[in-house]
């Protein structure tokens, strides 16, 4: 293996990624970055403040005084804890909306490279392996069923909000999906390159395991 390598994880919400990820970090000592987490990030900070989305300016100077860092695998936003708050069906739309946004891709890009520039890291995402790291040593492409994935969410939810129904989280996920795939700046694909696993009717170990494979390969 080189002395740095980029691990690129993309695909819809839901499918596993940051568990897979997360995991895959932990075994070959790399850093987990969860880029989902710096668009949640965003969107909190925009509610919090009151910012619409359709205020350039302000979104820009937001955008010019926002700081997001990872420590012990939790989410630091202007140098506050928040992975806790940023795990809300109102904070999920929200980050999903400002994700289609050109100025926000621009700045969390940029952040993302320079973090996956001087060490090993393997990201998460939908756009790491086509456009922060076209040139990734490895990438993955994870996929599976709506439904499946809505069954993954809603267990994670339920625990959290008793009032939470299975097919709000369904909707939640294909509206996700369609906003991801449909908008116009660095839309959710798969990279050419990227070997796609369906994980519908896979374990979490299974993933994990046949992606290190794949990586001694
Ligand atoms: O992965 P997660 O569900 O936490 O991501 C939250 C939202 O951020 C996604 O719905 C997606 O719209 C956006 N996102 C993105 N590009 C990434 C990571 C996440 O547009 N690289």
């Amino acid at each position: 293996m080189k002395d740095i390598i980029r691990v690129a994880v993309d695909g819809p919400s839901g499918a596993g990624k940051s568990t897979i990820a997360r995991a895959i970090a932990d075994r070959l000592s790399l850093d987990y970055i969860d880029t989902g987490a710096m668009y949640r990030a965003v969107g909190y900070k925009m509610l919090q403040q009151g910012v619409a989305l359709s205020d350039a300016e302000a979104i820009s100077r937001l955008l010019d005084t926002t700081d997001i860092d990872f420590r012990h695998g939790d989410t630091v936003l202007d140098g506050e804890v928040i992975s806790d708050k940023i795990r809300t069906p109102e904070i999920s739309k929200q980050a999903s909306d400002c994700s289609a946004l050109a100025m926000v891709r621009r700045r969390l890009v940029e952040l993302q490279r320079k973090m996956g520039g001087e060490k090993s890291v393997i990201m998460d995402g939908r756009d790491i392996g086509t456009v922060v790291f076209p040139d990734a040593e490895y990438k993955f492409f994870i996929t599976a069923a709506p439904e499946e994935r809505a069954r993954r969410r809603f267990k994670e939810l339920a625990a959290k909000d008793g009032q939470i129904t299975f097919e709000q989280v369904l909707k939640d996920i294909n509206a996700r999906d369609y906003n991801d795939t449909h908008r116009e700046v660095d839309p959710l694909r798969r990279a050419e390159d990227a070997v796609e696993i369906d994980t519908t009717n896979m374990t979490i170990e299974e993933v994990i395991e046949f992606i290190c494979r794949e990586m001694k390969r």
